[in-house]
């Protein structure tokens, strides 16, 4: 349920209508807009409690939350939520380009890569320390040697760390070394890991699932929000369809629709949807074309001896001709890159 308040509400009334609403159980939700201040209340069945706000006279008018996903939606929030990681900023008028290899593999690999990347323009590095493989008897990661070495690259170069974290016994380890937590597509819906990271006041980057709809994205999303943590860049990194050309499907009108849906910043994973370099510069384009805050894209120094995901890792040729054109194409949109 939303309420939209009485014009020129003080403070202090706020607070008052703030604890009427957490009396009843419910959670506040204060958004700000350009004409309206409005205050959603969250909780099952919200609407129950109408009556009891419709006499109030600090509320003007109520409207129901018509979709499950309450404080990830518009509605409830129509200004763009814009994420602040360390001065780099992801969504609004700016796009994100976090780079970096698949897996961190040794000291030297992830600053070469890091110095490679940030020459290109990137403000964020990305690397796994904690590899979700399909086979046991792939690479793993490097643990907490790999995230110490990312802690070393952000030294060295000013790039702030996207890194996974697989399992809640890993949380307070990851959250000592990386500025920007990623749950990966097959953690979307593990709901205990979810629930603990929105007890972190860290940025979060969820992947959409493999096989989740957009409205479960947006239930995961709702999920680490509801515990406190309203920083998600959600991130398409493709979908499993019947098509066999690509690794996924990339699906690029998640975006649109997403953006039509949430305040939350969204990005493009160009790498894992397609599994093919050749698809990457193409893809990145797409998705800066189509809306995204950014993409989150793999770049190894020497793609073909990477240890995880090799055939959809770019060189950082590649990497910097996506970057010039990419600053075009956020020229013609107004934003910034
Ligand atoms: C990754 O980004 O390293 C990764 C494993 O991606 P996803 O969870 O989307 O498969
Ligand atoms: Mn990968």
């Amino acid at each position: 349920m939303i309420l939209t308040l009485k014009r020129g509400i003080s403070r202090k009334e706020i607070e008052r209508l703030e604890k009427k609403i957490k009396h009843y159980g419910f959670k506040p939700h204060i958004s700000r807009g350009a004409k309206d201040i409005t205050c959603g209340v969250i909780g099952e069945n919200a609407i129950l409690l109408k009556e009891f706000f419709e006499s109030d006279p600090l509320v003007r008018s109520i409207a129901q939350i018509s979709k499950p996903y309450k404080l990830a939606s518009r509605q409830i929030h129509p200004k763009d939520t814009v994420i602040n990681v360390g001065g780099a900023e992801i969504g609004g008028k700016s796009i994100a380009i976090i780079a970096g290899p698949c897996a961190v593999e040794n000291r030297q690999q992830i600053i070469c890569i890091a110095k490679a990347v940030k020459k290109c323009g990137a403000k964020f590095l990305r690397g796994g320390a904690f590899k979700p493989r399909t086979s046991p008897y792939s690479f793993q990661g490097l643990g907490e040697k790999g995230l110490k070495y990312l802690a070393e690259a952000r030294k060295e170069t000013g790039l702030r760390i996207v890194t996974e974290v697989m399992e809640i016994s890993q949380i307070e380890l990851v959250a000592r070394y990386a500025d920007v937590f990623q749950i990966g597509a097959r953690n979307m819906q593990n709901f205990n890991l979810l629930k603990e990271i929105g007890k972190t006041k860290k940025p979060v980057l969820l992947k959409r699932g493999i096989s989740a709809t957009i409205s479960e994205l947006l239930m995961a999303a709702e999920y680490i929000m509801s515990n406190g943590n309203h920083s998600i860049i959600l991130c398409e990194r493709g979908i499993r369809t019947f098509a066999k050309e690509t690794r996924f499907t990339l699906d690029i009108s998640a975006v649109p629709v997403l953006k039509k849906e949430t305040h939350l910043p969204v990005i493009i994973d160009p790498s894992h949807s397609t599994g093919d370099r050749s698809l990457v510069p193409a893809m990145s384009l797409a998705a800066i074309a189509s809306g995204a805050d950014g993409i989150i894209v793999e770049v190894h120094t020497s793609p073909s001896k990477a240890l995880s995901d090799a055939a959809q890792t770019i060189d950082v040729p590649a990497f910097s001709g996506i970057m010039k054109k990419a600053k075009q194409l956020a020229n013609i949109l107004g934003k910034k890159l």
